[in-house]
């Protein structure tokens, strides 16, 4: 019995500790990318049971349990968008299966106040290099709302431009599309999601139904579908 007991705690903390390699936190961030619908770290952790449901009903595999480098938030429901990011998924699966109301209020892409992206101009080979890149601005879900291409000068050059990625803080959502997708990636992306920099959205909604909602096409079923596994 004592053995047994010995091997289920084993197991749990090398599944915690596996999450923590495979989900890339190597220590507490300071801001932890939560799914649609949490309003704020504090409700969120006021509300939230740590049941899981939400981690269940997410089609692609984006929400995952925190793991314990995040500290007293371990076991709570993270994304971290490098690995993969959210969706957006019409129906909100994820809102609809919380049963706490620690994910709620959200109808609409334009609802959604998961974070705000941050673009680094000096990791970013289209501001610092000159490159025509746009991949972020390509992947957002929001293009040409909530991160555009400007035009600025090359300095010393007066013939060409270069092609910026600017964030507009007020309609992104924080999805994290455009972070998954940065094709830098050392020392880091040159996109990050940081805390929510623009208005609660205007008049609350109730949660949508808790009936589950279809799979988006395409959604990977299972976690070994997951890109990239
Ligand atoms: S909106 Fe979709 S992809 Fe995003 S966390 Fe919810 S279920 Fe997952
Ligand atoms: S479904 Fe709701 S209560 Fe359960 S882990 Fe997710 S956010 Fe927390
Ligand atoms: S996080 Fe990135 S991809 Fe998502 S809405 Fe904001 S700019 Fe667009």
């Amino acid at each position: 019995m004592g053995t047994l007991l010995a091997k289920g705690i084993a197991v749990f903390f090398a599944g915690l500790l596996g999450g923590q390699v495979l989900y890339g936190f190597a220590k507490a961030p300071s801001f932890l990318l939560r799914p649609p619908g949490a309003q704020g770290e504090e409700d969120f952790l006021a509300r939230c049971i740590g049941c899981g449901k939400c981690i269940e009903a997410c089609p692609y595999v984006a929400v995952r349990s925190a793991p314990f480098a995040v500290g007293p938030a371990a076991g709570t429901p993270v994304i971290d968008a490098r690995e993969q990011a959210c969706r957006l998924c019409e129906g909100f699966p994820c809102v609809g299966a919380c049963p706490t109301g620690a994910l709620r209020d959200v109808g609409v892409r334009t609802d959604v106040r998961m974070g705000t992206a941050v673009i680094d101009e000096e990791l970013c080979i289209a501001i610092d290099g000159g490159i025509r890149c746009e991949v972020c601005y390509r992947s957002c879900p929001l293009i040409n709302r909530a991160i555009d291409i400007e035009l600025r000068p090359r300095a010393g050059d007066s013939t060409h431009v270069l092609f910026a990625p600017v964030i507009d803080e007020e309609q992104c959502v924080g999805c994290g599309l455009c972070v998954e997708r940065c094709v830098v990636g050392d020392p880091a992306p040159a996109i990050r999601i940081g805390p929510p920099q623009n208005a609660p959205p205007p008049a609350p909604q109730s949660a949508p139904e808790s009936a589950p909602q279809s799979v988006p096409e395409g959604a990977p079923q299972h976690a070994s579908e997951k890109k990239g596994t």
